[in-house]
């Protein structure tokens, strides 16, 4: 007979469950070829290393300057 600590392990393992399908199940985003702000080529590596990555590695950098500064 499961007891309260039982059921609450089935619900969590349920959750980790929808989760990790969930995750699966959106694709993950390819990096662009060219960065949205200079259009300079992204290099392959890094475009491998930053899935999704949207600008070069100068571009990215910056942003996150911007972004620190206006977040602060
Ligand atoms: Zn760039």
């Amino acid at each position: 007979m499961a007891d309260i600590a039982d059921i609450g392990n089935d619900r969590a393992q349920w959750h980790l469950d929808m989760a990790l399908a969930a995750h699966k199940a959106v694709p993950l985003k390819a990096s662009l070829k060219d960065c949205i702000d200079c259009d300079d080529p992204i290099p392959e590596a890094r475009r491998l290393a930053a899935t999704g990555c949207t600008r070069c590695a100068e571009c990215q950098e910056l942003s996150e300057k911007m972004g620190a500064r206006y977040a602060g």
